[in-house]
């Protein structure tokens, strides 16, 4: 099974017609490199934590590029082709060269997907039935609203009714999954109810409502907190009851981002499967865990059960996965034991982390643990819940092996 990925580059609101009101990449700025878990031992900073993550491209890449760039990368794989997928910084709706890229990668007769795209660049709604015949099955759209109004207001879309038309049609052929920001006082209440049902009419496969962050602590790590003045915001609960309302007027697929997912019960599934977490090997160093507030009640619950050595610490962030080093930076290190695992995919060159960790004249080790002990909404939107469980019991299994290994005595 061989998957390419073909990224056309292109930033993020330049490359799509203009921000959305809500882009998270609205006002950010240019950072230092994070360090994170591609970067070498010694050298803080390679290409995903500096360019990739900040979305740093200078524009689209033209289509010779892109076709240059999937030769060589299919000449990399081995076994049939079984799904292209387009992705990038910027829309690809909005890339110039959009109908030659698609006829170009058709030719491949493998299955497409358009990992992501708010269809702003779509003025015809005839690119439905171009895709659909140039072997499109699967597409993540941002709808917003079914009001095409609260489209053109909030995502600057010229051509809403265009956009909810093409949705239509790809729907009624094609899986369809709607991505939703929720702003609250915009597009929830009576609005996401409406968009729910249209999604529901038109044949949307599934529906992924994502919490709007205008915080650093929420996630917004590029400098450019808030995204929008005075907008209010939901606590990671309000959104998941929101989530769970919204399932219950549905049988389509629903899941959110950070929480949750009502149909699979995750993230975190295995804390209602008492007999898989007694199939976790038992606990018998000591290690201090960092994660975020959100993932934290659940870490905390599953490990206490293996065992009484580890201590559970979140830091001022609400998701695992955007921890910095300034949240390092922010702990109290008389709480830390000489053993610290930080989460898989956090922000952190590890030997700064331990230059920072071990500031107080105490030598400290840190690890970074499993890449995902859970899935979030977005992950878990393509799975089914004993994959999920499969994941959680590999994620555990192996943070628990790291502090048997490396932990205190
Ligand atoms: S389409 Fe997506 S990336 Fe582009 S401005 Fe809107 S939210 Fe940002």
């Amino acid at each position: 099974m061989a998957q390419l990925t073909v990224d056309i580059g292109g930033r993020p609101g330049l490359d799509c017609r203009g921000f959305c009101t809500y882009c998270y990449f609205k006002h950010a700025q240019e950072v230092p490199p994070f360090g994170c878990r591609y970067c070498l031992p010694f050298t803080k900073g390679c290409e995903y934590c500096t360019r990739s993550v900040q979305e740093r491209y200078t524009g689209f890449k033209d289509l010779k590029e892109v076709a240059g760039d999937t030769l060589a990368n299919l000449q990399l794989l081995s076994g049939d082709l079984t799904r292209i997928t387009i992705s990038g910084g910027g829309d690809p709706s909005c890339y110039p060269e959009f109908t030659d890229l698609i006829e170009l990668l058709a030719s491949l007769e493998a299955p497409l997907h358009i990992g992501y795209t708010s269809g702003k660049g779509f003025d015809d709604p005839a690119i439905a039935d171009f895709l659909i015949s140039s072997g499109l099955t699967e597409i993540s759209f941002t709808v917003f609203a079914a009001d095409p109004e609260l489209r053109r207001r909030y995502m600057h879309d010229p051509t809403p009714e265009t956009s909810l038309e093409i949705i239509k049609r790809l729907a009624g052929a094609i899986d369809v999954y709607a991505a939703l920001v929720i702003l609250p006082g915009i597009n929830d209440g009576v609005v996401l109810t409406n968009t729910i049902r249209w999604l529901e009419d038109v044949g949307a496969k599934g529906v992924i409502l994502m919490r709007f962050a205008n915080t650093t602590v929420q996630g917004l790590i590029l400098n450019n907190a808030p995204i929008i003045e005075q907008q209010r915001t939901q606590t990671v609960e309000e959104f998941a009851d929101l989530v769970r309302q919204t399932k219950a007027i549905t049988t389509m697929r629903i899941s959110g981002t950070p929480l949750c997912d009502p149909d699979l019960g995750s993230p975190f599934a295995i804390l209602e499967e008492p007999e898989l977490q007694e199939l976790l090997p038992r606990i018998h160093r000591r290690a201090a865990i960092i994660t975020g507030t959100v993932a934290e009640p659940a870490i905390r619950a599953i490990l206490t059960k293996k065992g009484d050595n580890t201590e559970v610490i979140p830091v001022q962030k609400e998701i695992a996965d955007l921890i910095t080093i300034e949240d390092l930076k922010a702990l109290d290190l008389s709480l830390l034991p000489s053993t610290i695992v930080i989460p898989g995919r956090a922000f952190v060159h590890l030997a700064e982390a331990e230059e920072v960790l071990s500031a107080d004249g105490k030598m400290r080790t840190v690890l970074r643990g499993p890449e995902m002990l859970t899935a979030d909404g977005e992950t878990s939107m393509g799975m089914d819940r004993d994959s999920v469980l499969a994941l959680e019991m590999a994620g555990f299994s192996s943070l628990i092996n790291l502090i048997n290994q490396y932990g205190e005595e």
